[in-house]
Formats: C-alpha cells, structure tokens, sequence
C-alpha cells in the first residue's frame, strides 16, 4: 500500500462502527476498498454479518429512549459540535473520500465536503424548529393537537457515488428528529461513513445513536431492511435494487423513503445563451464523473442551435484534464471501479451500432479505471444511450422542433429525478417548471443543490426528500393528541350506542 493509503490506519480495528466503537465483521468474507485510479488496495475489512447488524440495531435501539427523550436544544447542541468536528476534520475526509471514489481533490475539498458540513450546520438549526400543527376545540367538546414525534430505529441503505454526503442526507434528519440509526454503506465506499459516525461521537451523540455496518446488499442490506426492529428503511441507489427493498420493507409493513436513479433531460430552446448552454452541459454531466443521479445525460437542442451545441460541448469536452485525483489541476478522476468504468464503456460500444460518437468513446491505457468525456449525436429517442441511466461521462444529445416536443421528449423515460430548461423567454421557463415531471427543474443551471431546500424523485426515481425541513416528514409521524373537555360521563356522541336512554 502506497503513502496515498497511510491515512487508513485509522481503521485497524475494521470497517463496523457499532455502539460507538469500530470493531471488525464476523462474516467470514473480506472486501477490498480499491483506490480506483491506481487499481492498487487500499484496504481490506470483514464484511458485516447479519448478526452484526442485528447488533447494530440493538444498539440503536438500546439508544433510542435517551435520544428521543433528549430536548430539541440538546440535539441542536450536539449537531452544532457534530459541524464543528466535520470541519476540523475537512481535510482528511476529502482526502479518504477521493482515494475510495476517485474523485478530484477540487471536488470533494469544495462541494463533497463543505455540502456535509453545511448540512450538519443545517440540521442543527433545524432540530429545534420541528412543530406539531393543528391545536384546537375542532369537535366542540375537546382539545386536539398533534404531536410530531420521531419513529423509532432508521435502517439506511446508501450508494458509492457520494458516500459521504449520502451518509449526510441520511443520518442528520434521522437524528435531528431525535431517531437513532443504522446505515449501510455501498460495500466499495465504506470509509468516510465510518469517519462520519466517528465524528458524530466525538462530539458527543451518544454511543448507539449512529451506526454504520459495511456489509453487502443481499445480506447485510436485505436483514436491515426486514429487522422487526427497524421502523422505517431509507434507500438511495438504483431503482432496480430499490424495487427488493420495496418488496422487503413492504412485506415488514415500514415506512419507506426511496431516492432512486435518474436521467436527466436538459432542455435548450432556441432564444437561450448557446455560450451559458454549452458550459452548463459539460460541468453538469461530467461532475463527479457523471456518477450523479441529477447530471444532465439527455442533452435536447432546438434545431437552431442543435449544431452550434454539439460542436460547442464536444470543443469543450476536448479541454477537460482527465488524471490523478490528488493533482488540483484534474477536472476529471476515473470511475469508482473498473467493472463500472467497463460498464460504461459497454454503452457507449453499443451506441456505435445505431448512433455516432462525437468525442471520447475510447478506453485510455493504464491501469486506472479512466473513461474519457464522450459525446453520442444522432441516437433515437428508444435507444438504450438515451433511455437507460449509464451513471458515467456520457452525454446523447438530440435535436427538436417544437416546444411541445421537446418537453414531451424529456419527459419520456421512466425516470422523474432531475431536469433543467435554458431560455431567456419567462413564459417558455415557467412552462418547463410546470410540465418537466422532476422532482427538481433548474432554469438556465444544472447540478446546484442548497441545504434549505428538498431534494427527491418522482416516478421511477422514488419517493420522499432528503435536505431541508422536509426530510422531517420522512423521519417524523405525526400522533393525535384529544382531550375530553365535558368532564361529564355520559357523552354526547355515546347516543350512537345506547340512544335516548
Ligand atoms: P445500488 O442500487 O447497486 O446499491 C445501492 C446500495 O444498495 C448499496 O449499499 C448496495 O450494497 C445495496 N444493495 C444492493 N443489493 C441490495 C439488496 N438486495 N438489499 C438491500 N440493499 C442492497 O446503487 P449504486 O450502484 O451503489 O449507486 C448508483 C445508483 O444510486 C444510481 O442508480 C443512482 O442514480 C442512485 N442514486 C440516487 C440518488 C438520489 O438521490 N435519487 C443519489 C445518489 C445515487
């Protein structure tokens, strides 16, 4: 293991975070964490057991009266020296996070890892603020009002792409609310999960509030998702896994928040900026390599300007420095894996079949998991290229003629995630807003994501939100509360079973 590994001692004593210490995995098999842009190791643990997350969860469990019973200020207290603690800790986290992902240095130091700390900074605010509505003399004879209160034990399943901030999304609302939790990392991108829970004890959130247990998805994920004592599952990755858990988590009768894939549209008409269309396509797919539910991967040009943009995207494709993550200067890092760069490249392979590729398209030599900017001109509208999410440095851009058609066009694949429209025209924008069915549209941007404000599919892409205030209604339920005003025995709806008697 190189020097780029060293900081990976930290995790000698394994990769499960349970009852607030890390201890090894009891199922007998290993896992390697692969510094993709090298192919080297750079750590190997014991993947959970289900008996290790049964004990994950009973620590969460153990954990959760004190927790839920702690007052919104003392929660707010913790999460503001949780923050605290994540920026003291800024730069080793994008350090781990860029060896285990790939992702360049300049990324994690400005979005991955201020995003978590903003978002942890978010929580604590927003901890004290989490009212029950609805008090009043509604029957006439008594008091109702709501209580919102936390469910119970969370079992959170998360993705490679952003483990960290995914870790982020999933643990703070969940603990804010005053729930405890047990989250299961992508078995590849377990480390920074780790140093996050690490770091939520440091400053101190009680041992057994935060949990991470690093195990595979057919077991460690299926047991989480089923455990009689997880209340409610909270899942992002793929639709095709989220459909099992759905399964799951439904036959255990549990809450069930599901944030799934994406393949966003990005809609050109003819009046925008072709310059600001351009520069939003290419930082918007190629962000972290394309490995992004949101990134814009279906690139649609009003025929005035079609010609202007594939020349304008694949120009500026040809200018992204694609190298080691650890060098500033990279724009573009490899893709977590190398099964998943070849993943990748097996899309674009078969584009060549019914589409051309403009740019990129070619494996680079070299050991690391590389796959260069690509551009794919002239795929129909049902071709895999255009419909299937490919989650890597791919844009399929196609022309269109009519307004109608190019919404109708975005709006033609199972997914409902994310999309964006470019004009200078109000009424063109505002038509986009209403009829791009997404859970977040962007108007002349893409990719921008704000800790105040929720982020969640529809459609194919799920259910629910995380960010903003409302997660809570994820992580919360609301109970009736009614008081009897009469203080008299016999009431007045008890006419319904005895009459006038
Ligand atoms: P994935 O679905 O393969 O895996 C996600 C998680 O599920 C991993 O932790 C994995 O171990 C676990 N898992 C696998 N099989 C399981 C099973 N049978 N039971 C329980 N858990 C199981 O996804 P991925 O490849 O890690 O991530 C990429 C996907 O995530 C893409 O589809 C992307 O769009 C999606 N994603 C969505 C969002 C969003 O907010 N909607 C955000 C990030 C990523």
């Amino acid at each position: 293991m190189g020097n780029r590994h060293q900081a990976l001692d930290r995790f000698a004593d394994g990769a499960q975070f349970i009852g607030g210490r890390l201890r090894p995995g009891t199922s007998g098999r290993t896992q390697d964490v692969v510094d993709p842009a090298t192919g080297e190791t750079a750590y190997r643990y014991e993947l959970a057991s289900t008996a290790d997350v049964d004990a994950a969860v009973a620590a969460a469990k153990g954990a959760f009266p004190e927790w839920a019973g702690a007052t919104p200020g003392e929660r707010s207290d913790a999460l503001h020296r949780f923050a605290s603690v994540l920026g003291d800790q800024a730069g080793d986290l994008a350090r781990v996070e860029s060896l285990q992902c790939g992702k360049p240095i300049r990324l994690t130091t400005e979005f991955d890892v201020p995003g978590t700390v903003d978002n942890t900074a978010f929580f604590a605010g927003a901890a004290r603020q989490l009212p029950g509505q609805s008090a009043g003399e509604y029957s006439g004879d008594h008091t109702s009002y709501v209580r919102r209160e936390p469910i119970g034990v969370i079992g959170s399943i998360a993705p490679w792409n952003y483990p960290l901030q995914m870790a982020a999304w999933k643990i703070l609302p969940a603990v804010a609310a005053g729930n405890t939790i047990v989250l299961k990392p992508a078995e590849i991108t377990p480390l920074t999960s780790l140093m996050f829970a690490e770091a939520a004890k440091a400053a101190g959130i009680p041992d057994g509030v935060v949990n991470i247990v690093s195990g595979a998805g057919p077991d460690a994920g299926e047991r989480l998702v089923g455990h009689p004592d997880v209340a409610m599952t909270s899942f992002t990755g793929s639709t095709a896994v989220g459909r099992r858990v759905a399964e799951i988590a439904t036959s255990t009768v549990k809450r069930l928040h599901l944030e799934l894939g994406g393949k966003a549209p990005f809609v050109v008409f003819d009046d925008a900026d072709p310059r600001a269309a351009i520069e939003g396509a290419v930082a918007g797919s190629l962000i972290n390599s394309g490995q992004d539910c949101t990134a814009a991967t279906r690139v649609y040009v009003q025929r005035p300007l079609y010609e202007e943009l594939v020349s304008g995207i694949a120009d500026l494709m040809a200018t992204v420095r694609v190298g080691d993550p650890f060098d500033p200067a990279t724009d573009l890092g490899p893709l977590v894996s190398h099964a998943h760069r070849d993943r990748v490249a097996g899309f674009v392979e078969r584009a060549r079949g019914y589409a051309t590729v403009v740019t990129g398209g070619v494996v680079p030599p070299g050991a690391g998991a590389y796959y260069p900017p690509t551009l794919v001109a002239g795929a129909a509208q049902d071709s895999e290229i255009v419909q299937s999410e490919l989650f890597g440095p791919v844009i399929a851009i196609l022309p269109f003629d009519s307004d109608d058609e190019g919404i109708a066009l975005a709006n033609d694949t199972p997914y409902g995630l994310a999309a964006s429209a470019w004009t200078r025209d109000v009424f063109r924008a505002n038509r986009a807003t209403r009829e791009l069915a997404a859970g977040c549209v962007w108007i002349n941007d893409h990719i921008p994501i704000i800790s105040e404000m929720p982020h969640g599919g529809l459609r194919a892409s799920g259910f629910g939100k995380d960010m903003s205030v409302y997660s809570f209604e994820e992580y919360t339920q609301v109970k009736h509360v009614m008081f009897d005003n009469t203080a008299v025995a016999r009431k007045d709806w008890h006419r319904t079973v005895f009459g006038d008697r």
